[in-house]
């Protein structure tokens, strides 16, 4: 039997606390879990810093990698499987994307990314196609199949029906991670009724659609992502995290290209700083490497790194204030000079921080992330778009809410601020 479509003897079982039970029958998917790429997504957390303020949140890549495969696999052999518009050559590609969407996350990805302009998405499509144990398995299927996975993640898979399952307003992965952190975090918000979307959704030319019975599990989907974003995802205390986090590599970054030397060589991160990195660079590192390095730079010599480091380790994190960019510019530039004079580096200790999402949007073709809308199909067989059946979703279609914040060791001012009136200054400008 050709090796896409060996079963394993016995179904493999992984007991999950979102969806109960990840099913693995297919032999490719057992050994793609297998591979020390995939693995590594055990040491690489889901949700970043934010276990800094929902101490829940220890989840891990490798859980949500899972419970998007399972979503797939559910929806393809359950509610697609007995449907003419699904093409069954499609499954195995499918089950493989959406096992590997997030390969290609690094340690706490949104920090690390920035600070060294990289693109994980670029990184997933460099450990599909690169020698790599991945790699390795998706060629048995045969020589394209790494590629086809890549192009369904990539989003150019010619089947866009495949594509709209792993990347869509209404996909598998978001049904995951809301889901997951919702759980994981505790809170109330981001739990909705999967098992019926997952019912009432059905194949189309272009993408899956939803049977207009079912618009009340989706507007609660939406409401539950929109709930989301703002009580966990921008959570501004999980963002001050990040923010230090940002700084420390930004810091290391400063240190090492201007010759300091470093009593805790940045032995995994000099590719990165000074740019020669490889893919194996990259797959070597894990979060608990650079949790390593920040206890150690806690004792470096210097101060600016070692605060720092401090901070992160020991969660004493920065405060926040309000800031309208629009009005307010000006008083950014007030503070930085405010900073300065009171011997504060305002580069490592005064950082604005935005924070935006769109909770659904409607089809503007042409505009920048054109985004394709979610369809329901109607008891006449026609598809409308959900904002003009739903008064819940057209309330907050197309609406983007954006939030700036500055963040500033307020510890440092308030100790600072007796008898100083330079320091009582840079307090009242930030309580404006
Ligand atoms: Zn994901």
């Amino acid at each position: 039997m050709a090796y896409k479509d060996q079963k394993l003897v016995e179904e493999k079982v992984f007991k999950d606390p979102v969806h109960r039970y990840i099913h693995v029958r297919d032999q490719v998917i057992w050994d793609v879990i297998g591979t020390r790429e995939f693995q590594r997504l055990r040491r690489i957390k889901q949700l970043g810093t934010t276990y800094l303020v929902f101490h829940g949140a220890e989840h891990s890549r490798f859980h949500h990698s899972l419970g998007v495969y399972e979503i797939v696999r559910r929806i393809i052999d359950d509610s697609f499987s007995r449907r003419p518009e699904w093409n069954h050559e499609e499954r195995l590609v499918t089950l493989c994307a959406a096992l590997l969407h997030d390969l290609g996350h690094g340690p706490f990805s949104h920090a690390f990314e920035k600070v060294f302009h990289l693109d994980h998405e670029q990184f997933t499509q460099g450990i599909l196609l690169g020698d790599t144990e991945v790699n390795a398995v998706l060629q048995k299927v045969s020589a394209d199949f790494p590629q086809k996975v890549a192009d369904v993640i990539g989003k150019t898979y010619p089947d866009k029906l495949v594509v709209s399952l792993i990347s869509s307003q209404i996909d598998a992965d978001r049904m995951d991670y809301l889901q997951r952190d919702a759980y994981f975090t505790g809170v109330s918000y981001g739990h909705f009724d999967m098992e019926r979307i997952l019912r009432v959704m059905r194949p189309a030319e272009e993408q899956a659609v939803i049977k207009y019975s079912g618009m009340h599990a989706v507007e609660d989907y939406i409401m539950s992502r929109y709930q989301m974003y703002w009580q966990v995802y921008f959570h501004p205390v999980s963002r001050s995290a990040e923010v230090i986090l940002m700084k420390i590599l930004h810091r290391a970054k400063d240190l090492y290209n201007n010759g300091y030397v470093f009593s805790q060589e940045p032995v995994h991160f000099r590719s990165f700083f000074d740019r020669t990195f490889k893919l194996e660079d990259y797959i070597a590192l894990d979060e608990s490497i650079l949790l390593t390095y920040f206890q150690l730079w806690m004792k470096e010599n210097d101060r600016i790194l070692a605060d720092l480091c401090s901070r992160f380790i020991n969660r004493n994190l920065f405060q926040y204030a309000e800031f309208d960019p629009a009005t307010e510019y000006r008083k950014i530039g007030e503070l930085e000079q405010l900073f300065r004079e009171a011997g504060i580096d305002p580069e490592y200790y005064l950082v604005t921080d935005s924070s935006s999402d769109l909770p659904y949007d409607f089809y503007r073709p042409g505009e920048e992330n054109e985004r394709l809308p979610i369809y329901l199909q109607m008891p006449n067989g026609e598809l409308s778009e959900l904002s003009r059946s739903s008064d819940i979703v057209d309330a907050i279609s197309g609406k983007r809410r954006t939030d700036h914040k500055i963040y500033f060791p307020k510890d440092v001012l308030e100790e600072g601020k007796e008898g100083n009136p330079l320091f009582e200054r840079i307090l009242a400008l930030l309580k404006k």
